[in-house]
């Protein structure tokens, strides 16, 4: 199979979410690969986002149910807090890059984490940190605010190669266009 290139932000962002959503609903099926239903899921998924009729929002209620738990545990690597005090707030867009003090834009991460981190790409550093893909939440975390800030921003029709000569909070190239096996989404 040929890869599959992408012209705009936009078009490479509706295909990265809607591989989150086939990852999300395989996974709550209980399924180990990705099969015809799967991919059915994802290509329903993909022209609604194109068509403008389905838009990138915070969908999924584990994500809540996630945010409150990462008050107790860090939001990246998962290691318990064993006080209040260790947990320190790190900002999914750097705030150095334009990343606000929003909610949304905050979650508490363990010191360790935090600095290792520091004002990069979250995603990128996230698999090249832990060499594994994040979970769901955090993906779903991640490409929301990706495309938040490109719609506040006139970003989504921009051609990816122009980007490059922008000062983002987000690196393009990190966007994920291949999800792993819904099996890697268990128990997240
Ligand atoms: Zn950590």
């Amino acid at each position: 199979m040929s890869e599959r290139t992408f012209k705009t932000l936009a078009e490479l962002l509706f295909w990265s979410y809607s591989n989150l959503q086939m990852a999300d609903a395989a996974s709550d099926m209980g399924k180990d690969e990705y099969d015809r239903v799967c991919y059915m899921i994802r290509a329903k998924a993909f022209k609604a986002y194109t068509e403008g009729r389905w838009q990138i929002s915070d969908l999924y209620k584990q994500q809540i149910e996630k945010l409150q738990q990462s008050n107790h545990c860090c939001a990246y690597c998962g290691i318990p807090f064993n006080s209040p005090k260790e947990a320190t707030i790190d900002h999914i867009f750097p705030r150095i890059k334009g990343g606000t003090n929003e909610m949304e834009n905050i979650v508490f991460a363990c010191k360790t984490c935090n600095s290792s981190k520091g004002d990069r790409d979250m995603f990128g550093w996230y698999i090249e940190h832990f060499q594994k893909f994040p979970s769901i939440y955090l993906t779903a975390n991640y490409l929301k605010k990706v495309y938040l800030y490109a719609l506040a921003n006139n970003l989504l029709d921009v051609e990816l190669e122009s980007l490059n000569d922008l000062d983002l909070p987000f690196d393009w190239h990190c966007i994920p266009t291949k999800y792993p096996a819904p099996s890697h989404f268990k128990d997240r």
